[in-house]
């Protein structure tokens, strides 16, 4: 039986070791840390009871993924839960957008621009699963549904302030922002629309479910039916060099270019080494979790009833404050990402208390603290927020890094989102998950289809490490 270890057990090398097993390979996850699941862990981080995710939180991609679905996590344990308000975005004068999983409720709300979000999102909606058939893998092939893809192309190749501009009122124009602020980038170059247009698309198609229990569930239930296939995962297990690995027919690196690169030495072709060197990665995050006594004092009541809500003023405000973490400059208002997932899963919360959970972006390596900024944040649009804070747990760009080495400079989509590297990652190339060395594979957030919990980068790379393990079975069998 050939065998494979998987370095790694973000989504990404979980997803991969599965499919790696499901095709007859003897296979084994090492992970550094003590607990599986790199960006899934959910963790009491500020008082017991309490359930904060650590990375991920809101999982549009991991319940569209198309090879997620096709595993029945849910026989695992795995139960998708939806807040009734998808994201809002609320802004000075106490209005906000709100994002349904109805195309149609989303547009009533947004008032003379709501038609236009319901021909822009609609088409995109009810074609979902043809579109994510087409976007989550390399971008070079040959489209299996290029109507779909015609409708999303030249809408995404634009920049997002470009297409917004199809919108006449702030609500409409920020709601949109704020997902396409998901990018990590300059929201005023092209190809930055494309991250919102599929996140918003999601949405409509698929909402923005949390998992029952925390992300970590997703984590549990990859690990599940991997020891169901009879596949092995050690934890406390950090690989620095290959000879820690031994004799493998397959393996896959759930880990970042320049790691990878660190680890196959002299095995990795000069090319792929110089390119993994030169891999380049993007702002940072800083991450506050909070405990609260009882809700978030919304003015704007309906935001209350979101499960993510983006804090970042109108859209020109919240596309400066991305150009200048871009530009290494700490915004005085950072765009911020606020999740209330215990909205939707009650069993997060405890005794009154609830978890709350935020980020900033911030400049790459920042070191500063940026606590005060996005507490300030919420309470622009919750006065009387901070009244409320009984515990504050924060892990800027260092700690993240520490926390899981994938966040180089606390990015947590390992990788930037410069045009090129939303084409084509981690180098420029028509194998983007064979590194050059002998059966090994790169198969982190830094291949396509990039960052988020969907599995498919682990699913291609291991595709494509079993189609070229079919000769060399076949030689061996000569
Ligand atoms: C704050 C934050 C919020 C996010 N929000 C969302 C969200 O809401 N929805 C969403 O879909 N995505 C979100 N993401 C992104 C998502 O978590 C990542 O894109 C995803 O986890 C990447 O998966 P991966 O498998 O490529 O690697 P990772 O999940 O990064 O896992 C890599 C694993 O490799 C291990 N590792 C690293 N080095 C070594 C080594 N040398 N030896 C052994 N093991 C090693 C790490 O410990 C880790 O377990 C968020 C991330 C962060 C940090």
């Amino acid at each position: 039986m050939p065998t494979a270890y998987v370095v790694g057990s973000g989504p990404n090398g979980l997803a991969g070791a599965v499919r790696l097993a499901e095709a007859g390979l003897d296979v084994t996850v090492l992970e550094r840390a003590d607990r599986i699941g790199g960006g899934m862990r959910t963790s009491e981080n500020t008082l017991p009871g309490l359930l904060h995710d650590d990375c991920s939180a809101f999982h549009p991609t991991g319940a569209a993924s198309p090879y997620l679905q096709s595993l029945g996590l849910e026989r695992h344990g795995l139960q998708w839960l939806w807040p009734e308000i998808q994201y809002a975005h609320p802004l000075d004068d106490g209005s906000a957008g709100l994002a349904f999983r109805s195309v149609e409720s989303t547009a009533e709300g947004l008032g003379r621009d709501g038609a236009s979000w319901a021909r822009l999102f609609g088409p995109l909606a009810r074609q979902y699963d043809a579109l994510a058939a087409e976007l989550f893998r390399p971008v070079l092939h040959v489209p299996r549904h290029p109507l779909a893809l015609a409708r999303f192309g030249p809408a995404a190749l634009l920049p997002a302030t470009v297409l917004a501009r199809r919108w006449q009122d702030p609500q409409a124009k920020a709601l949109y922002g704020g997902v396409a602020a998901h990018l990590l980038g300059r929201l005023d170059r092209p190809v930055s629309a494309a991250v919102g247009l599929m996140l918003g698309a999601a949405a409509h198609a698929y909402g923005w479910p949390v998992a029952k229990g925390g992300s970590q569930a997703i984590a549990t239930a990859l690990a599940a039916r991997l020891t169901d296939l009879g596949g092995r995962i050690e934890t406390r297990a950090e690989i620095t060099a290959y000879d820690q690995i031994g004799d493998a027919d397959v393996v896959l690196f759930d880990l970042s270019p320049p790691a990878v690169a660190r680890i196959l030495g002299e095995r990795l072709p000069q090319r792929a080494a110089a390119a993994y060197r030169r891999y380049r990665f993007g702002p940072g995050a800083f991450k506050v979790d909070l405990a609260i006594e009882g809700e978030i004092p919304w003015r704007n009541p309906d935001v209350g009833r979101a499960g993510t809500v983006h804090l970042g003023g109108t859209l020109e405000e919240t596309a400066a404050a991305e150009a200048d973490v871009v530009a290494g400059r700490m915004p005085w208002r950072p765009f911020v990402l606020l999740g209330q997932q215990y909205v939707a899963d009650p069993t997060r919360s405890a005794g009154g208390l609830n978890p709350v959970y935020a980020y900033a972006h911030v400049p790459a390596g920042w070191v500063g603290d940026a606590t005060d900024a996005v507490v300030g944040q919420i309470e622009r649009f919750a006065p009387g927020f901070r009244h409320r804070i009984r515990a504050t747990f924060t892990r800027g760009p260092a700690e993240l890094e520490a926390y899981n080495p994938n966040y180089v400079g606390g990015d947590i989509a390992t990788g930037r989102n410069s045009p090129v590297q939303v084409v084509m990652r981690p180098r420029i190339s028509l194998h983007p998950y064979r590194t050059g060395a002998a059966g090994a594979y790169l198969c982190s957030a830094a291949t396509p289809p990039g960052a988020g919990v969907h599995g498919m980068g682990g699913f291609h790379a291991a595709e494509t490490a079993l189609a070229d393990l079919e000769p060399r079975r076949e030689r061996g069998n000569a």
